[in-house]
């Protein structure tokens, strides 16, 4: 019998990712596509990565590599770590193929068949389902834009249940751009310490905070939370996929048996070349701070523009480079909407649905000034002109 898993049969390609296939799709007829659609940075990688990258080929690093990741990177970002408070080790960390596939790993690592994981929602797209294709149960903590979508200590206790064995934080948020309260925070994970509950924390933004100040939540909790980042977004290279995972005790031989027996290891060469240029901190830091600048005049226009746009509400991003606005008053059905949109006004944007939230969109300020104008603009006048069915 030539049958599927039952695993696969509702599953689905990444929403993010399918709508920028449809505007590169559109792009390639010679259309001229305003790219709000999945998260990533314009910008181009530092030109001295590149070099090193470069470097890194020329010498030959082209073979295996140990599972965890060269030893010489661990220790670059065990350092880094450190600094910041967090008790990571080289040995604690392990290289894999980008955040999405070292939250996959550690999800197998943790999640049996009905454990139930606390997802704070709205939601990043890829977290429910993961959690099922690993046998666990989704459990949303519904999040108000009143209350910017923050996530309580009050209100993690009312979904915890004997049965949590994980709860996922992101913050800054995909795609919500919240960041949440630090004290907030330390009684979720304190709660969670001590009743044997894991937390990963999700930190691929940690780079874009703009207003108040980004923290490592392992910080004395390395026993219990889970640390994934990446460098795709803070260096502009998505698609390079690298990434690594931060954890404590016997999870990391389980992690690193994972990678070993999927990935084998993460890109030889880009191991090696973030190596060259992680020690370059002065570079590093220049870079990284420009990004930051350059970000925080994208939200604050992004911000602006859809201010002026009556009868749409949403909360300022404080981090991370999306913007969530309910639209429901224009138009309920956010899938049609995005469809209408990159249809008519060849703007792609992603609706909200997939993240949890019927009636918003998901804008990403991950594009130059002059494109977010126009992209706002076009959205505005479709709404205003009766594409938006002139319902307010
Ligand atoms: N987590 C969140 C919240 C994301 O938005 C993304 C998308 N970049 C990822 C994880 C995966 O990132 P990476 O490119 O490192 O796999
Ligand atoms: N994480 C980004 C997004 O949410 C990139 C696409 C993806 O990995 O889903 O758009």
């Amino acid at each position: 019998m030539k049958e599927l898993s039952k695993r696969v049969l509702e599953l689905f390609p990444s929403p993010t990712l399918s709508i920028s296939a449809k505007a590169r799709e559109l792009r390639k007829r010679g259309e001229r596509v305003i790219g709000f659609g999945a998260g990533e940075p314009d910008l181009k990688p530092p030109e001295i990565l590149k070099e090193c990258v470069i470097r890194a080929l020329k010498e030959g690093h082209d073979k295996y590599l140990p599972s965890a990741g060269i030893r010489e990177l661990r220790e670059l970002l065990s350092y880094s770590y450190q600094r910041r408070g967090v008790n990571y080790g080289p040995e604690d960390l392990v290289i894999t193929g980008g955040a999405k596939l070292g939250i996959f790993l550690v999800l197998l690592a943790l999640i049996e068949e009905g454990d139930e994981v606390l997802i704070p929602s709205p939601y990043w797209v890829s977290y429910p389902v993961m959690v099922k294709l690993c046998g666990g149960i989704p459990k949303f903590i519904d999040l108000k834009e009143e209350e910017g979508f923050k996530l309580t200590y009050e209100k993690f206790l009312e979904k915890v249940s004997p049965k949590t064995k994980l709860l996922i934080v992101n913050s800054p948020n995909n795609p919500t751009g919240a960041l949440y309260d630090r004290e907030e925070l330390l009684k979720i994970v304190g709660f969670c310490k001590e009743r044997g509950i894991w937390v990963l924390s999700d930190e691929c933004y940690e780079n874009f905070v703009y207003e108040g100040d980004f923290f490592n939540l392992a910080k004395g909790f390395e026993e219990n939370v889970i640390t994934v980042s990446s460098f795709s977004k803070s260096f502009s290279v998505t698609g390079w996929r690298l990434g690594y995972i931060g954890a404590k005790g016997e999870i990391v031989k389980k992690l690193l048996s994972l990678n070993s027996q999927t990935l084998s290891n993460a890109t030889s060469f880009l191991q090696y070349a973030f190596y060259y240029f992680l020690k370059e901190e002065e570079e590093v830091k220049k870079y990284l701070e420009e990004v930051k600048r350059t970000f925080k005049r994208r939200r604050d226009l992004v911000v602006s523009l859809l201010s002026e746009i009556e009868g749409i509400s949403f909360v300022k991003p404080e981090g991370a480079f999306y913007v969530f606005p309910d639209l429901s008053r224009y138009y309920e059905d956010d899938l049609t909407l995005s469809e209408l949109l990159l249809e008519k006004e060849k703007v792609a944007l992603v609706p909200g649905t997939p993240f949890g939230a019927r009636g918003r969109v998901r804008i990403t300020f991950a594009l130059p000034e002059d494109e977010i104008r126009e992209g706002v603009g076009r959205i505005a006048s479709f709404l205003l002109d009766g594409g938006g069915k002139g319902s307010l």
